[in-house]
């Protein structure tokens, strides 16, 4: 059974999906770089003209869909094209795709009629023109980290037929489930599994629920996790003191599955936009600094644990300094969340990427040498130092060095960052746009 499950989440973390961006634009103003930028972001681009290419393209893209699992379609719309026609066509394309096509509208208007006429025509976002390639990045980086990643729960129980049941109820429901029937190594599988939410059965032989609850609240990495009791325990008087103490739900196990599943998964869902406010850098929405520390010293314990290797990568902007001072401050902003989604949009989903601090990133590589990270960061670099940014009158490039480290050459999380830092500080005493130690 486990390595059904195991199957099942590899075949959703390793989707290597197709992004593939539509424009349906008007000729009289023509896209010009944006679809070169957007292709640097990894992105193939289609560009049409009217309503009767928007249609071949649905019927033939539908074809493809037998075909090919991993595309998700985004439709960047014109709201002018807007008409009955339109309209007939999208929602024929959502019945087909589902979740799997998005549109957005734009226009030169950013009034609140061509917004209304946005959202009731299944738009999920409004741009106004120019359409700029980062801020359309990070619509559809957004849109594909919502969507991803399925909840996980770790179900302890001491009884296994009762395990068995719900993880076959919530693998069902599209959630990951882990069930273990003894809490030896609990705060092991927790590390490991990363669970959304604790489902604890209330009475069991080695320790009680509570007991356990208590020992697993007071550990760090887990105070965010949502703890929830599962038991035949009926007595409203012990579901209010564990509330009060702190458990975030209790159930009864003669609850009907499909409220508790759903209950468990609005707590999800709560606790992940929690959890992401407080771990993430607000301009970037990647890590900040102190959740990239702890990522990092979970690599390192991960790595011990498998004898495996990965690689810490600095980045840092050069002549940041000068952007600013040229273009703004505004600008200079716009370019560090440019360099953010590119990063996201040209990692693997496995990557952790960090804002450092400034115009400084981190990037924890998994199961990596530095050889092989040399390579990777190397043709980022090179693709980052081609993407044209704007401010209102001038396009300009911008480039970054990097500096790496590895484990287990280094082996102590303040070593292996002063490693990539001193190799980053070297490449920018080369001449910059370089990543040190060469490989
Ligand atoms: P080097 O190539 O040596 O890295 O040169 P630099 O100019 O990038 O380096 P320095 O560290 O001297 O300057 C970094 C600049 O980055 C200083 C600061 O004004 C700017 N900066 C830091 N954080 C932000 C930010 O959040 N937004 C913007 N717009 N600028 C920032
Ligand atoms: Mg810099
Ligand atoms: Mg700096």
């Amino acid at each position: 059974m486990n390595k059904l499950i195991n199957y099942h989440e590899k075949q959703v973390e390793n989707k290597s999906e197709t992004i593939s961006v539509f424009f349906i634009n008007d000729n009289n103003q023509p896209l010009n770089t944006l679809e070169t930028q957007l292709e640097d972001f990894g992105y193939t681009v289609n560009i049409l003209n009217s309503i009767e290419d928007f249609l071949s393209t649905i019927s033939t893209l539908k074809e493809d869909l037998a075909l090919n699992q991993n595309q998700t379609l985004y439709f960047f719309i014109n709201t002018i094209f807007i008409n009955d026609m339109t309209v007939k066509v999208i929602e024929y394309a959502k019945l087909h795709f589902e979740d799997d096509i998005h549109f957005i509208y734009y226009s030169d208007n950013n009034n609140i009629s061509a917004h209304l006429q946005g959202i009731r025509n299944y738009g999920e976002a409004f741009l106004s023109t120019p359409l700029e390639a980062s801020e359309i990045a990070e619509i559809i980086t957004r849109q594909c980290k919502k969507n991803k990643s399925p909840y996980r729960i770790l179900f302890i129980d001491d009884d296994e037929s009762i395990g068995t049941y719900y993880r076959n109820v919530f693998n069902k429901a599209g959630i990951i489930c882990q069930h273990i029937s003894n809490i030896d190594n609990v705060l092991n599988i927790i590390t490991e599994f990363k669970p959304d939410l604790l489902l604890i059965d209330y009475y069991m032989p080695e320790c009680s629920g509570f007991e356990l609850a208590k020992i697993l609240r007071q550990r760090i990495n887990i105070e965010l996790i949502p703890i929830v009791y599962l038991s035949s325990e009926t007595d409203p008087v012990i579901h209010l003191k564990s509330i009060s103490d702190g458990v975030d739900d209790f159930l009864d196990k003669s609850t009907k599955s499909f409220f508790i599943i759903n209950n468990l998964k609005s707590r999800i869902k709560r606790a992940r936009s929690l959890r992401s406010l407080i771990m993430q850098d607000s301009l970037t929405q990647l890590y900040n600094h102190a959740m990239l520390e702890e990522h990092l010293d979970l690599e390192i314990y991960r790595s011990f644990r498998n004898s495996s290797e990965f690689c810490y990568v600095m980045i840092d902007l050069d002549n940041f300094k000068s952007i600013n001072d040229q273009y703004g401050h505004i600008i200079g902003d716009k370019v560090i969340k440019t360099l953010s989604v590119f990063l996201k949009q040209n990692l693997r989903q496995t990557d952790i990427i960090g804002r450092y601090g400034g115009e400084e990133f981190g990037i924890i590589l998994p199961d990596t040498t530095i050889e092989k990270a040399y390579a990777i960061i190397n043709t980022l670099r090179e693709k980052f130092s081609e993407i044209m940014h704007s401010s209102e009158s001038k396009v300009f490039l911008v480039t970054f060095s990097a500096g790496i480290s590895s484990f287990p050459e280094k082996i102590n999380r303040l070593e292996i960052i002063e490693e990539a830092d001193q190799y980053l500080y070297q490449a920018k005493d080369a001449g910059r746009n370089l990543v040190y130690p060469i490989k």
